[in-house]
């Protein structure tokens, strides 16, 4: 059965059609896109005349132009099916292999929009998001309309059309539409405007949702027990409970632990886990001090560690580790402990930073329902669900943006062609 909280059924707030049908103006429209971000703008492109694309916020794509510290990663070079998280791990082949991450970097190319590679196969934009948003609306212009602050209402399908009442300048419009397409996202950054609406309209038309939770996202300890070295960055292995393993970037934090390997692991970590953490992941700790030890034993342990790690660390970490005396001090015994504390370093978080600011969902409408090839739902035709409202999520790294854009060509194109 589906699960909605409460909380989001409040969200959700219909405009009902009984009542206002003496202010109600008709129209009619053959596709009407609920979201203006990156799924639902990209959809709009391949969608076919006579496309209506209507968002409650004040501007389109909103987490596209804060998205990358406003330079917008918007695909990853390696991007493979086996970069994203989903109760169905096939699910998400078809769509990303019709509209891969060179389809993307082809469209940004004729667009004469510049871009770099940062790390490991992140692509960013030289000057700013705002030109990818700029293209998206240019290649929907043709054949779409936008409607920002409109607010959606009652949706209901008559057996052959959808009928949505939207409210716009204070005005309601009844739209009708053949095809309905909900590109309204997740549950992260309230702030932003994500309202879980998708998960209402999954569920109203008989749609499962899977378990949802905030990822892409920083751990929090509730003893604050990192603040005497919030800033410190490091190198670091962080290995969830599944054993999925993501070496980057770790950084400690007034509440907790955040930082590109922290943020990947939060995407496979459930309430109550371990995280275990590998600190300086590629060097042999326990040889390195042997090999001091051979060498000149009069080095003080912290001295020795200090350098393969940061100096506020090891000095943090003196404090629980006893780090006092001299490399030719410690047994081999006690080097393989030292070792051991510090390459598999078990932490339970309380928490997560939650969806104030998640970056991404995980979970979401049940991929079960809905054609992979289409991202039509199974059961009502001419419904589709495309972007973060699905349950597929990205890595870290332009995964989350490259399946908005195939999800949402894959329904696009559907579509246009006329899909049953
Ligand atoms: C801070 C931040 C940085 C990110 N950086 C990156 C990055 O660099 N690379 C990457 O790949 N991914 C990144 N992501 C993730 C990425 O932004 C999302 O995965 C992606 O935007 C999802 O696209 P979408 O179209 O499905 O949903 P969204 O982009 O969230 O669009 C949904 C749209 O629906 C509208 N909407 C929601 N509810 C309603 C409603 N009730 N009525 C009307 N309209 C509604 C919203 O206003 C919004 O415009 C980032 C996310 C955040 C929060």
């Amino acid at each position: 059965m589906p699960r909605v909280s409460s909380e989001m059924t409040a969200l959700f707030r219909p405009l009902a059609l009984e009542g206002v049908s003496r202010h109600l103006n008709g129209m009619h429209v053959n596709t009407l896109i609920l979201g203006a971000g990156a799924a639902g703008l990209h959809c709009a492109a391949f969608s076919g005349p006579d496309t209506l694309v209507v968002d409650h916020a004040k501007a389109p794509a909103e987490k596209i132009r804060i998205s990358g510290g406003g330079r917008c990663n918007f695909t990853n070079l390696g991007t493979t099916p086996a970069n994203f998280i989903s109760q169905n791990l096939h699910f998400a082949k078809s769509a990303l292999a019709r509209y891969t991450q060179w389809d993307f970097i082809d469209l940004v190319d004729r667009h004469n929009i510049a871009w770099h590679e940062k790390t490991l196969g992140q692509l960013f934009c030289d000057e700013t998001a705002k030109d990818i948003i700029a293209m998206l609306l240019s290649e929907m212009a043709p054949t779409a309309e936008l409607w920002l602050q409109t607010e959606v209402g009652n949706i209901r399908h008559d057996g052959t059309h959808y009928q949505v009442a939207l409210k716009r300048h204070g005005q309601v419009t009844l739209v009708q539409a053949v095809n309905l397409v909900v590109a309204t996202g997740g549950k992260s950054i309230p702030k932003m405007g994500a309202t879980g609406l998708a998960y209402q309209i999954a569920e109203q038309f008989g749609l499962a949702i899977t378990d949802t939770r905030p990822a892409l996202v920083p751990f929090t300890f509730s003893d604050d027990r990192f603040k005497p070295i919030a800033g410190t960055a490091t190198p670091a292995r962080v290995i969830t409970a599944d054993g999925t393993a993501f070496d980057e970037s770790l950084l400690f934090t007034h509440r907790g632990l955040s930082g590109p390997a922290v943020l990947q692991a939060s995407s496979y970590w459930h309430m109550g886990e371990d995280v275990r953490v590998a600190l300086a992941p590629d060097f042999d700790i326990e040889a390195a001090l042997k090999i001091q030890r051979a060498q000149d034993g009069r080095k003080a342990v912290s001295t020795a560690l200090a350098v393969h790690l940061p100096a506020r660390l090891v000095d943090f970490l003196g404090d629980e580790l006893d780090l006092t005396g001299n490399v030719g001090d410690l047994a081999d015994a006690r080097i393989a402990d030292l070792a051991t504390s510090l390459q598999n370093w078990s932490l339970k978080p309380s928490g997560t930073e939650g969806y104030r600011t998640a970056e991404v969902t995980v979970g979401g409408v049940d991929t079960n329902g809905l054609s992979s090839k289409t991202m039509q739902s199974k059961t009502t035709p001419h419904l589709y669900f495309i972007g973060e409202a699905v349950d597929v999520t990205g890595w870290l790294g332009g995964y989350n943006f490259q399946w908005a854009w195939s999800s949402g060509y894959a329904a696009g194109v559907a579509i246009a062609m006329g899909a049953p």
